[in-house]
């Protein structure tokens, strides 16, 4: 029978990804012990293999942009994108402190912010990204917790939070090589165990309307919930749970043997998507989970096909560590996938085309005439539903592809409640002593932090500023520091 092996600290995390980390690096600062648990061998989670753009307002990069930006415009821009269930507090508080308590923040670590890109919702640029995305950003992260003498415990997968009077006083696990047990006991616990993507049941479960279709996982592969079931076992709340934020430019992954995960792919600005009616439904320059994704979901089936001739799919970009390391694409696996991947079809004509993926020709063609008509006529927009046609082009190159498009569950925008400490809540609405959650496991941060969508880099930086928050007041609350003290972007 295999030994149980013990561990004892004052603060102990359940995840090594973006929030995880921040929580260990703010909480070391503080003085405290500290020890993360990760269940897989990679470090990282889903932050070190994302764009790793943040919504960052009033920074640098954007003032060398010409850029003006202040946090009253970005809270706007915010709360129209994200509706009425965004919450204000936490966007507020996110917002105001991205400058110096994330930017700045990181750079101390070496992290360098190389970039912009507009993203739907944004009144100006903010999406804004590290050198090396988001594999760079936590490689410098994950190296200053260590530096500071915090230590990471990999390939052990945490299972429950273990109680006292109430109070989290650590939890148990087990070692996935050795079959290990592991029993942590601490002080306070930081829950930062990451979204429920990567768990199609929770998703149905979260979304019943979209049980019978097509739908995959696509967020890291640790995203699955893990840390949800352990918080509602010791009377943590959830809320919010049904904003799952699904991106619908993701074919299914014919790689994967439980064939339930989607790959999100990029960079083909001329094409176009028809329906299983073989018509165009959308401008699909607007392809955001705000705009595409509702657009998508209501086509019978909720799928569609992306046409794409030879030219078109040069800049193809698949956002997965097979296909990307970092920002570098790896080109030969892009091209193994378009010969391979039995959800795309590939033709010599655009009639055969058509039929490869049974749509019926007259109205496939029809549909294609209009547009190369639009492309050469040299107009700004096409017509039907004004997608700019500045990277665009006539289909006239063989071979002809057509991508198979699902809707994909990519990030959590609701999971456990916290306060604005990042203190996990019960039913009542009252803090579980000695228990913090933080990151996609909260919505992203406190619970619902971007409302039912998001202005994008809402994801990773809000995940990354509220690990701070966690880390800085659950080592206050085992005796060190005073509690998260950040710097504002303005006086
Ligand atoms: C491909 C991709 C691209 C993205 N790009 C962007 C982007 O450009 N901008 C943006 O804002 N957002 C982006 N996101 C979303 C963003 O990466 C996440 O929201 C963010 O990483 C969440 O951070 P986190 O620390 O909460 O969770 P994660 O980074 O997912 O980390 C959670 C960690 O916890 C571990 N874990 C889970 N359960 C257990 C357990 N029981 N025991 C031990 N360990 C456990 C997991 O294995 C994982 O390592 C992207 C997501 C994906 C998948």
């Amino acid at each position: 029978m295999a030994d149980k092996k013990t561990y004892e600290t004052e603060i102990a995390i359940i995840g090594s990804g973006g929030a995880g980390i921040a929580a260990g690096i703010e909480a070391c600062d503080a003085g405290a012990s500290v020890i993360v648990f990760e269940k897989a061998a990679d470090l990282g989670g889903a932050a070190a293999i994302s764009g790793g753009g943040c919504c960052i307002v009033g920074s640098p990069i954007q003032k060398a942009a010409g850029i003006e930006d202040n946090p009253d415009l970005a809270f706007n821009d915010w709360v129209k994108w994200g509706g009425p269930s965004t919450d204000v507090v936490w966007a507020r508080y996110y917002i105001e402190h991205s400058l110096h308590d994330l930017y700045h923040w990181a750079e101390n670590f070496g992290v360098k912010w190389v970039d912009m890109k507009p993203q739907e919702g944004n009144s100006v640029m903010r999406w804004t990204r590290p050198e090396r995305n988001g594999l760079g950003l936590m490689t410098h992260l994950t190296q200053a917790f260590r530096d500071k003498g915090g230590e990471i415990v990999a390939n052990t997968e945490i299972k429950e939070i273990k109680t006292s009077n109430g109070r989290a006083v650590g939890f148990l696990g087990v070692n996935s090589e050795t079959g290990e047990e592991v029993e942590v006991s601490c002080k306070t616990v930081i829950v930062t165990t990451g979204g429920f993507n990567s768990n199609i049941d929770m998703v149905l479960e979260a979304r019943p309307e979209l049980k019978g279709h097509k739908v995959m996982e696509g967020s890291g592969h640790g995203s699955t919930g893990s840390g949800h079931k352990m918080v509602t076992d010791v009377g943590g709340y959830l809320t919010h749970m049904e904003n799952v934020w699904f991106y619908v430019y993701s074919t299914p992954d014919y790689r994967d043997p439980d064939q339930k995960r989607g790959l999100v792919c990029r960079h083909i600005p001329g094409y176009i998507w028809v329906n299983q009616q073989g018509k165009r439904f959308h401008n699909e320059s607007l392809s955001g989970g705000n705009s595409a994704s509702p657009a998508m979901l209501a086509q019978d089936p909720p799928h569609a096909w992306a046409i794409v001739d030879t030219p078109m799919k040069a800049n193809l970009e698949i956002a997965d560590p097979y296909y990307r390391n970092g920002d570098e694409i790896i080109r030969e696996n892009v091209e193994e996938l378009l010969a391979n991947s039995p959800f795309v079809k590939s033709a010599e004509t655009l009639e055969q085309l058509a039929k490869e993926i049974e749509v019926d020709p007259a109205t496939f063609l029809g549909e294609i005439e209009r547009y190369n008509d639009a492309c050469e006529k040299g107009l700004d927009n096409e017509p039907e539903f004004g997608k700019p046609l500045g990277m665009s082009k006539p289909f006239d190159t063989p071979p002809y592809y057509a991508l198979q498009f699902v809707p994909t569950a990519r990030k959590n925008f609701g999971g456990i409640k916290t306060d604005i400490k990042c203190r996990v809540l019960n039913k009542h609405f009252e803090p579980i002593e000695g228990l913090y959650a933080a990151g996609e496991a909260c919505g992203m941060a406190g619970g619902h932090i971007n409302g039912s969508a998001g202005l994008e880099g809402t994801m990773l930086g809000p995940s990354v500023f509220s690990g701070r928050v966690a880390g800085g007041w659950a080592a206050n609350e085992t005796g060190h520091g005073e509690g998260f003290v950040g710097k504002p972007n303005r006086p």
